[in-house]
């Protein structure tokens, strides 16, 4: 059946205006026959602007009507024609490559009732789940792990964590690896729980609502802040004036150590176009080089290794995977060589440590910064010289690392 002819058509038979569709669509016939065989006033090139769309035996979703489509083009690689409905306005996209929806009422509705209803799944499953835990209740490790993330966090928040990537946000400060590592021993621990709230786009469609992208997610920290607590974080004096273990102190120091050599080590290769391969193997001996050398030490080898390798690869000495692959325990045996050959190992320049190290050694430690250029060892952290915060007045000082 076909509807609103063109008065250039008028004159033709709903037969005879088939016979045109169908001649249209056969390459052998030629435009400028078709046209003086029907006696159409229209040149060659604007038969396929007149031409009728064709109604389909198909009923449009929303209001019934019959669903029209336009001829095809007669260009050899042109997509099938969109559907539609003259009626309400709904397009169905024929080309799989088009990913735009369709903005007509029903549909919008539709999208809206979808949306609804998964949000009602997403507050089903996850329900706040604060236990009334207070901040003082966690260990070092953990209260150390949450106040970071909060300091970095856009929202400054100590109820909530905005995603760590976000359309309308950006990205806040750290790597994405090293930030889910930190959200998942937080989640564990029911420390933060991902919240309701979160954008249904951070979810995983096959696995909804179960799956979520934590880098996506947003976060209810589950603990309480009092205004005190609140206060003597924002004065960097909480972690301070707090007795700790000098072994808690010591393990921690160490982690701190490593996740900033880490930290460096990752950036360095990346700016060489490089990445860090993690083996077990490799990790255990750079850890252990936490024992053996200084951080600033260390952060050095890391400098170092990088360099020597990306140089061995623009030589073409070493190929690339295989830098990759071993970069990692590089830095290890770098330092066996040195040892054994008796070279020196320099050292960077400890201004240069990253804000939670600093921070840890300033505000948790006590201590000048300059004892990155110790081993950690528990002697160290008796004897040596304390830090001595200079007090600028700003009150929020720890916005000098983060
Ligand atoms: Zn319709
Ligand atoms: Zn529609």
């Amino acid at each position: 059946m076909i509807k609103s002819i063109d008065t250039r058509l008028a004159h033709l038979s709903e037969n005879q205006i088939k016979e045109i569709i169908s001649k249209y669509l056969n390459k052998e016939y030629k435009l400028s026959d078709i046209i003086s065989e029907y006696k159409i006033d229209i040149a060659p090139k604007g038969l396929y602007n007149i031409l009728p769309s064709i109604t389909l035996d198909m009923v449009c979703e929303h209001c019934g009507n019959h669903l029209l489509q336009k001829v095809k083009k007669r260009t050899q690689y042109s997509d099938k024609e969109d559907i539609y409905c003259a009626n309400c306005g709904h397009i169905m996209k024929s080309s799989k490559w088009s990913f735009e929806y369709c903005k007509c009422i029903g549909c919008n509705t539709k999208r809206r009732k979808v949306e609804e209803n998964k949000k009602e799944i997403i507050s089903k499953y996850y329900v706040n789940k604060n236990n009334n835990v207070e901040f003082k209740e966690l260990t070092l490790k953990e209260q150390l792990l949450l106040f970071f993330l909060i300091k970095k966090n856009v929202a400054n928040s100590f109820t909530v964590l905005l995603p760590f990537y976000d359309e309308d946000y950006g990205r806040f400060s750290g790597t994405a690896d090293e930030t889910i590592e930190n959200y998942n021993i937080l989640l564990e621990k029911n420390i933060i729980s991902v919240s309701p709230r979160t954008k249904i786009s951070a979810f995983d469609v096959e696995e909804f609502p179960k799956k979520v992208d934590l880098c996506r997610a947003t976060f209810d920290i589950n603990i309480n802040f009092t205004d005190e607590i609140i206060k003597a974080l924002d004065d960097n004096t909480y972690f301070k004036i707090r007795n700790y273990s000098d072994e808690d102190l010591l393990e921690l120091w160490k982690e701190y150590i490593y996740k900033d050599a880490i930290d460096k080590f990752e950036k360095l290769l990346e700016e060489r176009g490089l990445r860090l391969y993690k083996t077990e193997e490799a990790d255990e001996n750079f850890k252990k080089l936490i024992d053996k050398i200084s951080y600033v030490q260390l952060t050095y080898l890391c400098y170092k290794v990088t360099k020597n390798l990306s140089d061995d690869i623009a030589s073409h000495k070493k190929k690339r995977q295989y830098v990759i692959d071993t970069a990692y325990e590089s830095v290890s045996r770098y330092y066996e060589n040195a040892i054994r050959l008796d070279w020196d190992v320099f050292e960077s320049n400890y201004k240069f440590a990253g804000d939670n190290l600093k921070y840890f050694i300033h505000y948790v430690l006590g201590k000048d910064l300059s004892i990155l250029k110790e081993i950690p060892a528990i002697s160290i952290l008796e004897n040596y010289e304390a830090f001595v915060d200079k007090g600028d007045n700003r009150k929020n000082r720890y916005k000098r690392f983060f």
